[in-house]
């Protein structure tokens, strides 16, 4: 039988149907499905079931691709997915995205519902977002924490308390993924617990599915914290109540009439902070978090997060110009920023005469409720404004100093003290104590001294305030600073009463 024959054709036609359909079938059943609905939502994923999952994703799409970034304390592997259409971070038209989740090790959902949406966004009806953005997603920060269901690594370090001394693995991953793309949006995941013993004394709890916050401090541009906080967050929770998601804005504190309601801290040791104090436009979503285990209701629970994950999407693609140009703008104005400035160090929560209609769960009745809420402080005002030095001068003998600025990727510049430049030296006269968010922080009095000496290059480096963390290194290293190094144990020698302060300013004559 020729191979031109009739027969031979129709045989060849026939067995190449048939190998189509045994590979159109086996793709089909190779289709990587997100482990928690493999688990039918019962069990959250674990670290090997992220990373099969993760590379099947990556196998199977041009659109995805899997990033190391990094390796936990206990050496597991931390991934980006990066989704572009073209190639990622490439493009200076496109707007670049970053979302985190699951710093903290017992908070499942934001993990699961990162994975739901890696699998979603594959969806052909989702690629039009991939014209505007390049966008990028971490699941989880914390998988150390992760498999034994604990909040914080395996060094027993809270991770989003870490962002700004960034002594961990994981948060200094997340910092140099974000140094190296400098992505103009962010958001870090999470979830909430309201179940503590006061709010059950008091009766009721918060109960929104998804809550979001923005930017506080008041050394993030002002125009950023405005358009987060007046547009993205009316847009995003609407987005999420139209899906059939509650939603509310981030409001930790309370309960009422025992503790005032705030919309978060202004510390910059947080993802959503420590990024936004560098013009970022940058958000924290916390989902609520399961009573009796974290499997409660986590089907729910991961939709939700990856619905407040969407949203950003969504809203992101219809503002892009508009939101790309203000963190550009905003982050050109922080590099140029030039000495004496104001930059606030110290803050403190404030009321504006508006009542908070929060909405809770009752204990009473069972059912969702609204409380009046009239000791709410959503303002923060500042207590202690500084002009913003030159930059500070560093002695090369504080290694912790020098390994910090390293950490930080702050390139030490060599720098001469001038005829137009001077050195001022901190005295510490007393060593008191100041409230900070119902806390006590270290608040040392001071007397500023001019220095007259030389500082040569081998004794001191030179970190200049004209750079996007400039007015990170502001608040790191004020000694007055209420979110300073010297607020956290790893850094407190620095400061000895009847001393001089090691780290000096320097200003313009
Ligand atoms: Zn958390």
């Amino acid at each position: 039988m020729s191979a031109e024959s009739p027969i031979y054709k129709f045989m060849n036609a026939t067995v190449i149907s048939i190998l189509f359909l045994v590979l159109t079938v086996s793709c089909f059943s190779q289709e990587p499905v997100a482990p928690l609905k493999k688990n039918e939502f019962n069990k959250a994923t674990s670290y090997n079931e992220l990373t099969t999952f993760v590379q099947q994703l990556d196998a199977q799409s041009d659109l995805l691709h899997v990033e190391l970034i990094g390796q936990s304390v206990q050496k597991r592997n931390l991934y980006a997915l990066t989704f572009s259409s073209t190639e990622f971070g490439k493009d200076p038209l496109k707007i670049k995205v970053l979302v985190f989740a699951q710093q903290h090790g017992n908070e499942q959902s934001g993990k699961e519902g990162a994975l739901l949406l890696a699998k979603e966004l594959l969806n052909p009806e989702n690629r039009y977002l991939f014209d505007k953005i390049d966008f990028a997603l971490v699941p989880q920060v914390n998988p150390d924490g992760s498999e034994v269901n604990k909040r914080r690594n395996a060094n027993n370090m809270d991770l989003n308390r870490n962002h700004l001394i960034l002594t961990e693995p994981e948060t200094k991953a997340v910092h140099d993924f974000f140094d190296k793309h400098l992505f103009e949006v962010t958001m870090d995941v999470h979830e909430y617990s309201p179940y503590g013993e006061d709010w059950i004394k008091y009766g009721y709890r918060k109960n929104a599915d998804v809550t979001v916050g923005t930017t506080t401090n008041l050394n993030v541009s002002s125009k950023i914290r405005e358009v987060s906080g007046k547009n993205y967050l009316p847009f995003v929770l609407k987005y999420l109540s139209d899906r059939k998601f509650s939603s509310f804005v981030y409001c930790p504190g309370g309960p009422p009439e025992i503790d005032y309601i705030r919309h978060s801290t202004f510390d910059i040791n947080d993802g959503r902070q420590s990024l936004g104090i560098q013009n970022t436009f940058s958000f924290i979503q916390e989902g609520l978090n399961g009573k009796d285990g974290y499997v409660e209701n986590l089907q729910h629970r991961a939709e939700g997060q990856m619905t407040g994950m969407r949203g950003l999407l969504e809203y992101v693609y219809l503002n892009k110009d508009m939101v790309k140009d203000l963190v550009t703008t905003e982050r050109i104005k922080m590099v140029a920023a030039g000495p004496g400035e104001d930059v606030s160090i110290q803050s403190v929560h404030v009321g504006n005469g508006q009542k908070l209609i929060l909405p809770l769960l009752s204990y009473f009745s069972g059912n969702d409720t609204v409380v009046t809420v009239y000791d709410y402080r959503p303002e923060v005002k500042s207590l202690l404004d500084i002009k913003k030095p030159v930059g500070y001068l560093i002695p090369r003998e504080l290694t912790t100093l020098v390994e910090w600025a390293e950490s930080q990727s702050l390139k030490p510049i060599q720098f001469k003290i001038s005829s137009t430049f001077k050195a001022e030296q901190y005295f510490i006269n007393k060593i008191d104590s100041i409230d900070f968010e119902g806390d006590r922080t270290v608040d040392p009095w001071i007397v500023v001294q001019n220095c007259k000496e030389n500082f040569p290059d081998s004794a001191y480096f030179f970190i200049s305030t004209a750079q996007l963390k400039g007015n990170m290194v502001v608040l790191a290293l004020e000694p007055k600073s209420m979110v300073g190094l010297i607020t956290y144990t790893h850094y407190a020698n620095l400061l000895k009463h009847g001393e001089v302060f090691p780290i000096l300013r320097v200003i313009a004559k």
